[in-house]
Formats: structure tokens, sequence, C-alpha cells
């Protein structure tokens, strides 16, 4: 089989949406009529990640064989390294190696786990990510939190997505919000606890010995991403796992980020090169020890795709990440998965497993020019 074509298109999931808050598909299509869908970090709609693909990727994947997937991935990367392999160029990859996989997996008539040397689970308990939590009174946090709790997750993650450029901008709140959901959910549910970079290292240190005191799982991104040496010393001075990495773009960076302290990294699908990607992470994380739990905040694509490959790994054994509910997640599937009794669950099904509603993706289909 060849690669016919490859169609780029956002998908709008309400009619509200901006074009900031769509998704970034790319659908490749095969000459022999079978065709796999991939997603790019949507940051921004994905549109820079969409450009890349339509005027640079694309023309120079037509004709190829999809079963060389990591061969043409490692191709493009260095072909358009001047484009900056921290972002957009990633993304752009990504989305194309994710549709790959999933037309591979048709192809074979196989699901991606298999591809990818077999499933140690095909159950995948998640924890409910709840993002928004600065701005929010410590009341209205504890019901946010009693709302998803309902949906039985594993553990839960409390995001404080702050403004980037106002460190340590309200220490005690934070705390505050930290002490009332472990109180809220008892002693034994698992919490983590996600700063979105809102700290400076001694802001960082105060709030995670607290973290430690109330014995949270993870402290995610107390510190600039940019900063790595100062993630490095917060993560060897505090005692809790201290987590990054979803705003690295390339396996050196991560490389990095494990040598500056980091003991849990946190590459995201999307961002790094998908399953290729995403597999090489696995490997350098296991060499060291290091855990991988990969950031997800994705609708379906990159979700399942995350999924399949946590399935494959021995030691990816936490929890995977459930962003807050969205009719995203299902809009545009016929058999979207969805947790039962907090679990996800594999199913067989070749590829990625979804099965695309075209009905309903043609009325949310944002041609990209
Ligand atoms: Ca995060």
């Amino acid at each position: 089989m060849k690669i016919r074509d490859i169609e780029i298109f956002q998908v709008a999931w309400s009619p509200g949406d901006n074009a900031s808050q769509h998704s970034a598909w790319v659908k490749v299509n095969g000459d022999d009529g079978l065709f796999g869908i991939g997603e790019a970090s949507p940051m921004q709609g994905g549109l820079a990640s969409l450009g890349i693909v339509a005027r640079d990727l694309a023309p120079a994947l037509i004709g190829e064989d999809p079963l060389d997937h990591a061969v043409l991935h490692d191709r493009l990367l260095h072909r358009f390294v001047k484009l900056g392999p921290e972002g957009a160029l990633t993304g752009a990859l990504a989305a194309i190696d994710i549709a790959l996989w999933d037309l591979k997996g048709k192809l074979l008539g196989q699901p991606i786990y298999k591809l990818l040397g077999g499933a140690w689970r095909t159950t995948l308990p998640f924890y409910a990510s709840i993002g928004g939590n600065g701005e929010r009174s410590v009341d209205q946090v504890l019901r946010v939190v009693e709302e998803r709790l309902t949906d039985a997750p594993a553990a839960v993650k409390i995001r404080f997505d702050n403004d980037r450029t106002q460190l340590d901008s309200d220490i005690p709140g934070d705390i505050a919000k930290a002490r009332a959901v472990r109180r809220l959910v008892g002693d034994t549910m698992p919490l983590a606890f996600d700063a979105n970079n809102g700290y400076s290292i001694g802001g960082a240190i105060r709030v995670g010995r607290v973290l430690e005191e109330l014995g949270y799982w993870w402290f995610e991104e107390p510190v600039q991403h940019y900063h790595v040496k100062a993630m490095g010393e917060v993560a060897r001075r505090l005692d809790i796992t201290v987590s990054a990495g979803e705003q690295t773009y390339t396996l050196s960076g991560l490389a990095d980020l494990i040598d500056a302290g980091l003991r849990m990294v946190q590459p995201d699908i999307v961002k790094m090169g998908g399953i290729t990607g995403l597999l090489r992470c696995a490997a350098l994380a296991q060499a060291h020890g290091v855990e991988l739990v990969p950031h997800q905040t994705q609708p379906m694509i990159g979700h399942m795709a995350s999924l399949h490959l946590a399935a494959s790994q021995l030691h990816m054994t936490k929890p995977c990440e459930l962003n807050d509910p969205s009719p995203r997640m299902h809009a545009v599937f016929e058999n979207p998965p969805r947790p039962v009794d907090g679990l996800f669950h594999l199913s067989a099904e070749p590829g990625l497993g979804l099965r695309v509603n075209d009905a309903e993706l043609a009325t949310r289909r944002v041609p990209v020019r």
C-alpha cells in the first residue's frame, strides 16, 4: 500500500468554539481505500502544526509506504529541523505518526498494542485531571472534585492554571486547597498537585513540603519548564516525586530533565513524535529507572494512542490522565471508549480501534488553508 493523499482539517466541537479551541486532525488515505487518523497538539487550534503538515510533510509522504513510518518520521524531522524541533514540527510529526500507526493496524488487522509487542493489561485505570483551581474558592474546588469522584477515578490531580508571569501569587491559598482536597477524599485516595510552572524554587519547596505532609503522590511542574536545573533542584530537595516533561519535545530534552534529577517524566504523545516518539521516551525512562506517566489531555485520538502505548509497557502502571469532561471526547466516534467502573477497556479492533461517524464529522469539520 502507498500513501495516496493526506487531509488536514480542524474539528469544531461546539458552535461557539473559536479556532484556537478546535482539534487539529490529519487523515492519511492509502491507495487501497484504508485510512488512518491522527491529531497534533491543539495549542492555538494546532494551526501551526497543520500548516507544516500541509506545506512540508504531506508532499514528502505521497507515494511512500506507511509501514516505513519510523524511517519517514526521522527523515522528515531532519529535513525540516530548521523549522524548530520543539513545538509545531514535532506536533505535526506526531499527528502523522499516530495516523500511520492507525493505518498500519488496519492494514494488518491488529490493534496497535499488539503491534507494539502485546499488552500487559487491556483495562486501564485513569486519574481525574481537574483544571482551573487557581481561580476557584476552596469550596468551589471541593465541589468540582466531588463531581469527578462519581466517575470512580483511581486518583485525582488538581491543576493550578495561574498566570505564568506571576510566580508564587497565592501560596497560602494553594496550600489551603491542597489540604481541603485531602480532607475531602480521605487518606487513601492518591492525589497529585499540578503547579503548571507557577512557583519560584523557594515557593515550590514550601508547597512541596506541605504536599509531602499530606501524602500527595506527585508534584507536577513546580517551576518554569525552561528552567531545567531549577526543576531538578526542586526534585532533588523534596522527598515527594516531582514530575515534568509535558513541554518537552525531544528525546534529548527529556534526557536533560532526567539528568537534572526528575524521577517522573510526562511527555505527551501529540507533542513529541506520536507513538514512535513516546516509545523511545519509554525506553529512555526505563533505562534510567524513571517513571513515565504520559501527559494526555486531548480527545479520543491522542487519548487512545496513549492508552495503546501504556498497555504495552511493563512499567507504565500509574493511571492515565483523563481531562475535564467535554463533548470533544465522544461526538464523532461510533464507539468512543468510556470508563466503566473506573477502567478504560481496549478492544481488539484494528489500529486505534476508533470508528469515525462520518456524518457527524462532516458537520464539525473546518477546512484549513
Ligand atoms: Ca500538567
